[in-house]
């Protein structure tokens, strides 16, 4: 691959790593890299923190928290206190979702890298060679500056279907509705969310739950597709009762003008239908940041992602790729974990290489009640062809649910048949994205389930649910005859 490029190799480089993109990939890798003291030059053009930090994890959660409260207030008499409406203002909430980002800031901050030993640089960056970066600034000068690798952590972006009319109308994506919104003294009275995704189900319900009437739309038959239909259903009822008109298996057809209304037409079972909405949220699925800054000219090859190989090299030796611009999966924590193998293969590669390791992936989508998930679930196990047992427990049964009328939900375990091994689970519930903690680790080191239930669980909590799905497990997987063998000798004993 570098045949092409002999004639620019630099003798010597001014750096080892050049890490372009501040997000959560690029942070890591910036990190990692001036931790074990190699000279690290990282290129933000936008704003450290990246998605996460600015549009993606950090604001929704803090605005998820809003609408929980809202929520709850409304129903305060769940509670054995009198139910209230919130009064409240949608500036003030929007004012708390900006702080919230402030407050995290300083975590990924130019000041705190640079203490760090890291250069940061803000500008956007090109790779011009497979050594040389590029940087051009808010002003417009450039310079460059050579490496011994670099790191792609270029992100995603919002995908925008290619509806008709969309422009016309105007529509707002994670990238733009923080902003747009806080413009607003009250929250949109009649929204739309399209997209049945975990972004497009959080937002769906925190705006429906802070006011907004909210349509959500579809065209698989059901939301979280990539979840068991369990769990759909579960998030969908939800959804509903918090007074969401949930459309699955509806196509987005169209956007218009029908006189000063703003609409939306979708179809279903052959039959259009005109939504009218005074804001549109794009929530479709986010795209890799593959082109502009020289992986064209360079020839390395896209696809949805970046392709690389299991050490997150790219067609170049030298140039990594992490994050949601290498895939396959989309989160903070992903992102975070490939940056360290792309680093360290980047920095000390030559003498050793690790490939990245993806067995056990957790993630959540924080609608409430929460939905978690490690592993396989009944659907990718069948779609794999790998056979499992599920031991499923209710939360309506476990005393701190009781207590805290958190009751809905379910942890649901796969086994391979007659074996403790945990292949995956879902949680559906409060706290599942915490609870999920203790599998994530009892996977991860091999830990089957009758080590979880001979583990004291500190009562009353919700992850002693984890020890009464292990204890189900083991009632199911009995030893029979040994119990009949024992009730003969207990019997014998009283005589
Ligand atoms: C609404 C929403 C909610 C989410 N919630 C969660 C959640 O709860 N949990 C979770 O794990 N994940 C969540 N995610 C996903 C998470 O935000 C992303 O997976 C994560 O931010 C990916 O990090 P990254 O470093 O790969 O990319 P990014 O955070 O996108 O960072 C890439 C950075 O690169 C910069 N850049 C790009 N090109 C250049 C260039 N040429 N020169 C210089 N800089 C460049 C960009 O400006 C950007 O700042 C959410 C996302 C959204 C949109």
């Amino acid at each position: 691959m570098y045949g092409r490029w002999a004639a620019v190799k630099p003798k010597t480089f001014d750096r080892n790593l050049i890490v372009i993109g501040g997000g959560a990939a690029g942070l890591v890798s910036a990190y990692i890299a001036a931790a074990v003291k190699a000279k690290v030059t990282l290129i933000e053009a936008n704003k450290m923190g990246g998605d996460c930090l600015n549009y993606g994890c950090v604001p929704s959660k803090a605005l998820i928290k809003s609408a929980k409260l809202a929520h709850q207030m409304q129903h305060a008499a769940h509670y054995g206190l009198a139910s209230s409406t919130p009064q409240f203002s949608f500036r003030g909430v929007m004012q708390r979702v900006t702080d919230v980002i402030k407050q995290v800031a300083p975590h990924d901050s130019i000041e705190r890298y640079t203490a760090l030993g890291v250069d940061v640089v803000e500008g956007y960056a090109t790779v011009v060679n497979p050594w040389t970066v590029e940087i051009k600034d808010k002003t417009g000068q450039t310079r460059t500056l050579t490496t011994r690798s670099i790191v792609i952590a270029a992100g995603a972006k919002p995908l925008v279907p290619a509806l008709p009319g969309l422009d016309d109308v105007g529509y707002l994506t994670s990238d733009t509705l923080w902003h747009a919104l806080s413009q607003y003294a009250d929250i949109p009275k009649r929204m739309v969310v399209l997209g049945g995704g975990p972004i497009g189900c959080e937002l769906t319900q925190a705006f429906a739950r802070l006011g907004s009437r909210v349509t959500q739309i579809e065209m698989s038959p059901r939301l979280l597709v990539r979840e068991d239909a369990d769990v759909s259903s579960l998030v969908e009822r939800e959804l509903r009762l918090d007074g969401v008109d949930v459309l699955t298996a509806h196509q987005a057809i169209r956007c218009e003008w029908q006189g000063t209304e703003k609409v939306i037409v979708v179809s279903h079972a052959g039959t259009e239908r005109a939504i009218p909405f005074d804001e549109l949220i794009c929530a479709v699925g986010r795209q890799a940041r593959l082109t502009g800054y020289g992986l064209e000219a360079l020839g390395v090859p896209t696809d949805r992602t970046i392709e690389t190989d299991a050490y997150l090299q790219t067609i170049y030796p030298n140039i990594y790729a992490a994050g949601d611009v290498a895939g396959p999966y989309q989160f903070t924590h992903t992102a975070a974990h490939q940056a360290w193998y792309a680093t360290v293969n980047a920095l000390f590669g030559d003498f050793k290489r690790f490939a990245a390791d993806y067995r056990v992936i957790p993630w959540a989508t924080f609608v409430d009640p929460e939905v978690a998930r490690v592993g396989l679930n009944e659907q990718s196990a069948k779609a794999l062809g790998i056979p499992y047992e599920v031991t499923r427990f209710a939360l309506e049964d476990l005393d701190r649910a009781i207590t805290d009328s958190e009751t809905k939900g379910f942890i649901k375990v796969l086994t391979p048949p007659g074996k403790d091994r945990i292949l995956g689970v879902t949680i559906v519930g409060a706290h599942a994205s915490d609870t999920l903690a203790e599998y994530v680790l009892a996977m991860k080191k091999g830990l089957g389930l009758n080590q979880i239930l001979g583990t004291i669980h500190t009562y009353p909590t919700m992850a002693e649910a984890n020890k009464y799905v292990a204890g189900e497990w083991k009632r199911a997987h009995a030893p029979a005859r040994l119990l009949a063998l024992l009730e003969r000798f207990h019997t014998w004993r009283r005589h």
